[in-house]
């Protein structure tokens, strides 16, 4: 065969070569699924049983498995991290939750993470990967509102769009995301809004970032608050977080379960206060007395939307009360347990309010 001949030969088994390559694994994203339970991994009676199933019950294996088409979409890999409903979250579980992300994200191989996650508190522990995660690169939390043995299931829709979220140039640097129903959520900003639709996460108000449409991420916005990598917290040595309770606000309240919360040792008090995080006037010799034992007392509120105001519904400065700007009082807590970790300086605590 003459040399012109062998190079149009070669040529042409380049081009066939271009045009029939199947898409390499070694191109797509390495992505670890981190497991935790919840309904995403529950089973029920029936194929129409969707209240009063069991939540928790598929490994990660098998959930990986049920989604063969995410082998198309990243190199997936799973790790059990817990097995249970997100109602029995601990801050134990959130720390182990965290080191391994951390741990994972600083691997060159690992591109992104999916947890998965009752959608109970999924809210809860997003946020708190969100101030804790040292890392740009994508975390998404996902969970369902349908066990997997339901008609209609959502979980496995939700899970593959969250691998590609996870694996995607888009997610990175944009905190940790809540991804479900299509739709893209920033951590600090979403919350279960209805007991059992599948629509449930919301971002009320702000609005959610984007949407997972024909395979890929749309982002439209931006949470502005710092998160991941550029927080000051830092549970590498960390085994447990500091008691902080809820106390929630109501006609007719009184002080006893503040009281019980800080004799158990609690070193701050959140009260999901009513309206603008109002202080009923037979609650605050209660708060004063939280503070003359050094008790960081945060106020923020029951609505569900708007900035409780500082020295608004009381006089913070005067008292030495923290706001919880616009966070709602479930996040306030991870928050301010985080903010002890570091200090109990109430102005230094503000300023952490203002900024996470
Ligand atoms: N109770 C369940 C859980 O949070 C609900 C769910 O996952 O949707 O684990």
């Amino acid at each position: 065969m003459n040399n012109r001949l062998k190079s149009v030969i070669s040529a042409a088994a380049i081009a066939v070569g271009l045009c029939f390559a199947p898409v390499q694994a070694a191109d797509l994203p390495h992505v670890v699924i981190l497991a935790t339970g919840g309904t995403i991994a529950g089973t029920g009676a029936t194929s129409t049983t969707t209240v009063g199933y069991t939540a928790a019950k598929l490994g990660v294996d098998k959930m990986i498995e049920s989604v063969p088409e995410l082998q198309k979409v990243a190199e997936v890999r799973g790790e059990q991290v817990a097995q249970i409903a997100s109602e029995s979250m601990t801050n134990e579980v959130w720390l182990k939750l965290a080191k391994r992300i951390n741990q994972l994200l600083a691997q060159k191989d690992v591109d992104g993470i999916v947890v998965t996650h009752g959608t109970d508190t999924i809210e809860e522990t997003a946020y708190f990967l969100d101030l804790v995660v040292k890392s740009k690169k994508p975390v998404v939390v996902v969970g369902s509102m349908r066990p997997s043995t339901a008609i209609s299931a959502d979980g496995p829709i939700n899970l593959y769009n969250a691998v590609i979220l996870a694996g995607s140039k888009e997610a990175v640097g944009k905190g940790v995301l809540v991804a479900l129903n299509d739709q893209i959520n920033a951590a600090r900003e979403v919350t279960k809004s209805n007991t059992s639709t599948a629509d449930t996460f919301r971002t009320p108000e702000l609005g959610f970032l984007g949407y997972m449409q024909d395979n890929k991420a749309h982002f439209y916005r931006m949470s502005t608050r710092k998160n991941t990598a550029d927080t000051e917290f830092d549970v590498s040595k960390l085994s447990s977080l500091p008691r902080v309770d809820i106390v929630y606000g109501y006609a007719n309240m009184d002080r006893v379960a503040m009281d019980a919360d800080i004799g158990a040792g609690a070193q701050g008090i959140v009260q999901a206060g009513v309206g603008d995080g109002s202080v009923a006037a037979q609650m605050m010799p209660a708060f004063r007395d939280a503070r003359q034992k050094g008790v960081i007392v945060v106020r923020s509120s029951r609505v569900g939307n708007g900035i409780v105001a500082r020295n608004g519904e009381a006089n913070d400065d005067k008292e030495d009360f923290v706001v919880s700007d616009t966070l709602n009082a479930q996040k306030a807590r991870i928050l301010l347990m985080l903010a002890l970790t570091k200090t109990h300086d109430t102005q230094a605590i503000q300023r952490m309010f203002y900024t996470y």
